[in-house]
């Protein structure tokens, strides 16, 4: 079932009805394609329709953050819960390593990717890694050939909102993988580049704020937490959503 935010068709799933989607489109033929949208990606949607768009055509739309959650109960239509692209990408990781799908990694500054291959090997001996490609390339045609000569099950394609569903969409059809998900800054994450909030601030719904002390210069981005709640309770208003 779909809720829509904003004008954001988000699946209405728990992680583990995310993971079991996400079984479902490794399996099936053709390359599927999956985004993580957080407030600050669904304000942008708002004003930006061919970002819509992208986000719409996804096979599958998870809510990334707790700002969408807490829009979509402003909205009197609640999402089950929040299903954290990178939290959502480790167990999809643990999945792989079971059944012995390879994983190809594409994003973030060179060196990154390699080191948080290193970080999900040493949690999953068994997973397989199918390739790396860091996310400052000019040669895209070479890139696809690069990932397709790999054939990798699933293709994590970490190179920032919006640049990440343009490009999963833009080669959804000449990609030879079976999943794609478009995961942000996730590999930073692995890597250990960027350090993820103590447990005690994502229970509170505070990893915005530990993302903003870390990262002062995310200040201005940050601004469209605010203005998007704001926006999301004057549409509430008018009934919309
Ligand atoms: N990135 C990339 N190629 C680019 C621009 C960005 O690989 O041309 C990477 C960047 O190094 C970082 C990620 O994309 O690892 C974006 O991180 P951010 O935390 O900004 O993600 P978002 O908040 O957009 O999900």
């Amino acid at each position: 079932m779909k809720i829509s935010i904003m004008g954001v068709a988000f699946d209405n799933v728990t992680m583990a009805q995310a993971l079991e989607r996400a079984r479902a489109l490794i399996q099936a033929p053709g390359a599927s394609y999956c985004v993580t949208p957080n407030s600050e990606i669904v304000y942008e949607a708002m004003h930006d329709e061919s970002l819509l768009e992208l986000l719409n055509a996804a096979d599958l739309v998870l809510p990334d953050g707790a700002g969408v959650v807490m829009a979509s109960k402003i909205l009197k239509t609640p999402l089950k819960e929040k299903v954290a692209g990178v939290d959502f990408a480790a167990n999809l990781i643990a999945y792989m390593a079971e059944k012995d799908l390879s994983l190809y990694l594409l994003g973030a500054k060179p060196g990154i990717a390699e080191l948080a291959a290193e970080k999900m090997k040493e949690k999953n001996p068994a997973l397989r890694i199918a390739g790396i490609q860091d996310g400052y390339f000019k040669d895209e045609a070479a890139v696809i050939e690069k990932i397709n000569a790999a054939a990798p099950d699933v293709l994590f394609v970490c190179l920032g909102a919006p640049k990440q569903e343009h490009f999963m969409r833009a080669h959804q059809k000449e990609l030879n993988v079976r999943l794609m998900a478009g995961l942000g800054g996730s590999l930073d994450s692995f890597a250990g580049t960027v350090k993820r909030a103590p447990k005690w601030m994502i229970r509170m719904n505070l990893e915005w704020f530990y993302r903003l002390l870390k990262q002062p210069s995310r200040f201005v981005r940050m601004l469209r937490l605010p203005k998007f709640l704001f926006a999301v309770i004057r549409s509430k208003g008018k009934g919309g959503k």
